[in-house]
C-alpha cells in the first residue's frame, strides 16, 4: 500500500493535469481525496486553474492568478530540483 500524504497527492493532481502518466494508482489518490479536505478542495482549484489557463487568452488572468500560479511553479521547480525551470517558470507563458 502507498503512504500518500498531502504533499505528494497534490504533486499527483498536477501531473494528472498535465497528462503525465504517473505508476501510482489513481485510486489511492481517490482514496486520500474522500478523505482529505483539504486535497479535495485543492483537485478543484487546479482543475478550474488549468482549465482557465487552457481557454483564457493570456492576458486575460487576473493578476491574484498569476501571482498564486508564479507561487505554485517557484515551488514545484524548486521542489523538483531543476535548475532550468528554477529560473523563470513563467517565461513560456
Ligand atoms: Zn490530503
Amino acid at each position: 500500500m502507498e503512504d500518500l500524504n498531502c504533499k505528494s497527492v497534490q504533486a499527483l493532481l498536477w501531473d494528472e493535469g498535465k497528462d503525465v502518466a504517473f505508476g501510482m494508482g489513481e485510486s489511492s489518490v481517490d482514496a486520500h481525496l474522500s478523505g482529505c479536505r483539504e486535497c479535495s478542495r485543492d483537485r478543484a482549484e487546479i482543475r478550474s486553474m488549468q482549465t482557465g489557463l487552457r481557454s483564457l487568452p493570456k492576458k486575460a488572468i487576473s493578476p491574484l492568478l498569476a501571482t498564486r500560479l508564479q507561487v505554485i511553479a517557484f515551488a514545484r521547480a524548486f521542489a523538483s530540483g531543476s535548475p532550468a525551470e528554477r529560473e523563470s517558470p513563467l517565461c513560456r507563458y
